[in-house]
């Protein structure tokens, strides 16, 4: 029967989202997140961030967490928030935990339907290949000499997902402060460690998906009619040019820089605010 739903299956309460963001995004950034897909996953939505902000905390409530990291953009700083994302998710009693830039547009229902077809129980590790090959790296071992070590990992500009059954097993690198010093050892970005952590150290995979994006791809690649589907976008600079997915409407690009507007409605045209774009 309609609306009912068979023991086990996903629902959007299950998903741990976490954004990253830093001080100076707030207003630029989040606001725009905050007016669009935020709206349709607040409960289950956290943002980790690096300095007090009445404005975000009124917006976000308790879901506005700021974390004691640097407002930098060093790797330390990075994976400072990264673990602070982690520990949430592990203390909360969500069975997936994704990840996503504050310039990723998510789309909850194209992810539920992604997930859906996993189980939280196995290990999973979701998102958009960095490289198009493993990248190559040096571990530093405990007498001080190195390891070439070798993984794949996801892109964080692009959003990506990790099964709690994973996640747990990560525990003895990625909890609490393990996630800086697993860092250290292979001096790399957050995003990296995350995926040296599963490979290297777990021994899971990288399951790549196509539908995750970041602005390091060209996203004017992507058909509009396919836009919907996706279950991250981004936009930003890449090779000097503003990068960003192909839509005509209904908001102008002097209104609507990112396009992140439009595709709202797209999704959600019932929206107050596209209705009346739309000149209702
Ligand atoms: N970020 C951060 N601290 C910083 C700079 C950036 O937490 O000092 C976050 C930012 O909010 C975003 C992510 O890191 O979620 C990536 O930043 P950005 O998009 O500016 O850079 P990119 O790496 O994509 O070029
Ligand atoms: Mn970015």
């Amino acid at each position: 029967p309609e609306g009912y739903r068979t023991e086990g299956s996903l629902t959007l309460e299950d998903i741990f989202i976490a954004v990253k963001t830093t001080k100076r995004f707030h207003q630029s950034r989040m606001d725009l997140l905050l007016d669009t897909w935020i709206s349709q996953v607040r409960e289950q939505t956290y943002v980790f961030t690096d300095e007090e902000d009445d404005a975000l905390k009124r917006r976000m409530g308790d879901h506005a967490i700021f974390t004691n990291c640097s407002a930098e953009h060093s790797h330390p700083a990075l994976s400072c928030k990264m673990a602070a994302e982690f520990d949430a998710f592990l203390a909360s009693s969500r069975s997936w935990f994704c990840h996503l830039d504050d310039d990723n547009y998510l789309n909850p229902q194209a992810l539920l339907k992604l997930l859906s077809s996993y189980s939280a129980m196995w290990d999973v590790y979701l998102g958009k290949p960095s490289l198009n090959r493993p990248i190559r790296a040096s571990e530093t071992l405990p007498n001080n000499q190195t390891k070439p070590v070798h993984f794949w990992f996801a892109t964080g500009g692009a959003g990506f997902c990790i099964s709690r059954k994973l996640a747990s097993k990560m525990v003895p690198w990625a909890s609490g402060r393990n996630f800086l010093s697993t860092s250290e050892l292979i001096r790399l970005p957050d995003d990296c460690t995350v995926g040296y952590i599963i490979e290297c150290k777990v021994g899971g995979h990288l399951l790549p998906n196509a539908l995750f994006h970041s602005h390091l791809e060209n996203l004017q690649l992507i058909p509009t009619s396919q836009l919907t589907q996706q279950v991250t976008l981004s936009y930003g600079v890449f090779e000097n040019k503003l990068n960003v997915i192909e839509l005509s409407g209904p908001f102008s690009p002097q209104k609507d820089p990112s396009r992140f507007r439009s595709l709202h409605c797209h999704l959600y045209p019932d929206t107050s605010w596209c209705l009346q774009a739309a000149g209702w």
